[in-house]
């Protein structure tokens, strides 16, 4: 783009988006305040709450204890269902359980086990917290020791450092498909070519990817797969994570819960522990119902905009945000700390400014923006395609300039708040 952005340019990427009408579908009780933190708690569908209110009252309510009859499978079918739309997986690969970090360990306990002669664990100094910990916690229980490799904070992993770091002590990399602090993507058929020649497994978490980006695991090659369902895909304030398996190593991986809901005839309560050879041999335990319900409608809405549309948009949206940064907030001290190329990141952009965290809250409290802070100085902004316009967009780039030029963040204490 060249030349100042008017404000006409957002509207008339609206008026062709093909995907405007899907934001009436969501939820917007506060119409004043501009929302870019989809990937951190995606907004309330509109069918949600009525859908959740039948399965409390009449599941729940009437139906009691033979509701589970119809519940049985749900975490299997909106595996399935997330496995043909947005995983790019088989049916049966692809199941709702546990939470993200609990599925890093389960996932990762299994992969250790089947590459028990190997000692090493390879994970990313800049990826999210859990996985670094969780990794880093399996290693010292077993003895086993982590490589971390320090990719770059703004533009994501180089494919040359990871293969510099594998070699055949290597049993498992674990890495994110898109950053949550840059948003840069990686190219995950590269990296599960390179792994398994290497003879390590790699565990992806997408978890900011799914939704937004197109994921093909089974093409890539993927072995390994986990991620959230309360970022792009708006199923609810800890709604119950996915986890993916291939389906080859259902017989030979064995994760370590040994829960009944993996156990073999699971109602015959047997004496020993006998997973099936299905992806249900992941799972642990009675799913929270409720909060696996509320995938249900959220999911609809993905399948009915296909997440090829979601990722055209989401990349003019960050394009924008981008463009909108470099004429107005560049100046004012920020400076892109993500991709530049729209292609090689997901939906979220950051910029980094010494004063990110007071910017943050000044947007919140009175800039009329919620966005996001991430450690060390990036304001974190994360249009979803399924419910930002381009003139939603626009106007909170002119807020958040406004805001800054004004000052008013800061009067704000620097003292951080327990949740950013
Ligand atoms: C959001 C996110 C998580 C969250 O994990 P929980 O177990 O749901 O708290 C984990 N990993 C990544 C990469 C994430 O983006």
């Amino acid at each position: 783009m060249t030349g100042p952005i008017g404000r006409e340019l957002a509207e008339e990427l609206d008026s062709a988006d093909p995907l405007a009408g899907l934001r009436d579908q969501f939820v917007n009780s506060e119409p004043a305040m501009i929302y870019l933190d989809g990937n951190s708690l995606g907004r309330l569908p509109a069918a949600t709450p009525a859908f959740l209110d039948r399965v409390v009252r009449e599941g729940w309510g009437t139906g009691l204890v033979r509701s589970w009859h119809t519940w049985i499978d749900w975490a299997n079918r909106l595996g399935d269902r997330l496995a043909e739309h947005v995983l790019g997986a088989r049916p049966g690969e692809v199941v709702v359980s546990d939470s993200t970090s609990v599925n890093l360990f389960k996932l990762a306990s299994a992969a250790l086990d089947a590459n028990p002669k190997r000692r090493t664990i390879v994970i990313d100094a800049e990826d999210f917290p859990t996985n670094r910990y969780i990794m880093q916690g399996l290693a010292d229980s077993r003895g086993l020791s982590v490589r971390t490799i320090r990719s770059d904070m703004d533009n994501g992993l180089e494919p040359a450092d990871l293969r510099a770091a594998l070699d055949d002590d290597v049993a498992l990399v674990v890495l994110s498909l898109v950053a949550y602090r840059c948003g840069a993507l990686m190219d995950m058929g590269t990296v599960n070519d390179m792994a398994r020649r290497a003879g390590a497994f790699v565990l992806w978490d997408v978890s900011h990817a799914a939704g937004v980006v197109p994921i093909d695991l089974d093409a890539a090659g993927a072995d390994l797969a986990v991620g959230c369902t309360y970022k792009y895909l708006n199923g609810g304030p800890g709604s119950p994570a996915f986890l993916y398996v291939r389906r080859e190593l259902h017989s030979v991986l064995r994760q370590p819960i040994w829960g009944w809901f993996g156990q073999r005839d699971q109602f015959d309560m047997g004496v020993a522990y006998d997973p099936v050879e299905r992806i249900e041999r992941f799972l642990v335990s009675t799913p929270p119902l409720l909060s696996l319900a509320a995938i249900d409608p959220a999911l609809t809405l993905i399948e009915e905009a296909g997440v090829d549309r979601l990722r055209d948009k989401g990349m003019r949206l960050t394009r924008l945000v981008a463009a909108l940064g470099e004429q107005w907030l560049v100046p004012l001290g920020f400076r892109l700390a993500s991709p530049a190329d729209p292609r090689v990141r997901g939906s979220h952009v950051s910029f980094e400014h010494p004063d990110a965290w007071r910017i943050c809250r000044a947007l919140a409290t009175t800039g009329g923006v919620v966005c996001d802070y991430r450690m060390p100085d990036r304001l974190r902004i994360g249009p979803s395609p399924a419910y930002t316009s381009f003139v939603d967009v626009w106007d909170a780039m002119d807020r958040i300039r406004e805001t800054v030029a004004r000052g008013d963040h800061e009067h704000l204490p620097h003292a951080r708040a327990q949740v950013t």
